[in-house]
């Protein structure tokens, strides 16, 4: 979904989404600038309903249709699910839930939480997503590593330590 630049009167600029009240806010993706779209993904479960609306700028949303965005998370489900691009093209809003049942079908998580075992899994984890973005995606690579920051979370402060004893006797 997009969102309409507004001028206001201190010379700034606000963005509008018809979702949401005006918000300078930041892409959620690389922040570095202000967001222009919101993720048209539907969640599921208690959030079932509603949008991802995650905020992204032009160049972290994917488009798929007129009025229709993805973020890179979300971009990513629908390609691993192989959802063809005319679902996503198509203007009815039932197609969203036709992309996301085609996801549960192909087992594709489409509400990604990524819980590291362990720093080295944290970093293993980053490393893959920013490469993915940067190779793949073809974004530069500072743009890659920031999106891929956001996805793995916080760094784990402790290296997980297994269980003192294995249960063997
Ligand atoms: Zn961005
Ligand atoms: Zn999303």
């Amino acid at each position: 979904m997009g969102c309409e630049r507004i001028d206001l009167p201190d010379g700034g600029t606000a963005i509008l989404c018809s979702r949401g009240a005006k918000s300078r806010a930041k892409c959620q993706f690389c922040g570095l600038v202000v967001h222009t779209k919101l993720c048209d993904f539907p969640l599921l479960g208690k959030k079932a309903g509603k949008t991802c609306s995650k905020k992204m700028c032009d160049r972290c949303a994917a488009k798929v249709g007129d009025d229709r965005d993805l973020c890179p998370p979300h971009a990513k489900a629908v390609r691993d699910a192989a959802v063809p691009s005319s679902v996503l093209a198509d203007p009815h809003p039932f197609a969203m839930s036709v992309a996301l049942d085609i996801c549960e079908q192909a087992g594709i998580a489409t509400a990604p939480a990524f819980h590291p075992r362990d720093r080295a899994d944290w970093d293993e984890f980053r490393r893959e997503r920013a490469a993915i973005f940067e190779y793949l995606g073809g974004h530069p690579r500072e743009l890659a590593e920031r999106m891929a920051l956001e996805l793995s979370g916080p760094a784990p402060r402790y290296a997980h330590v297994g269980p003192l004893f294995s249960g063997a006797r």
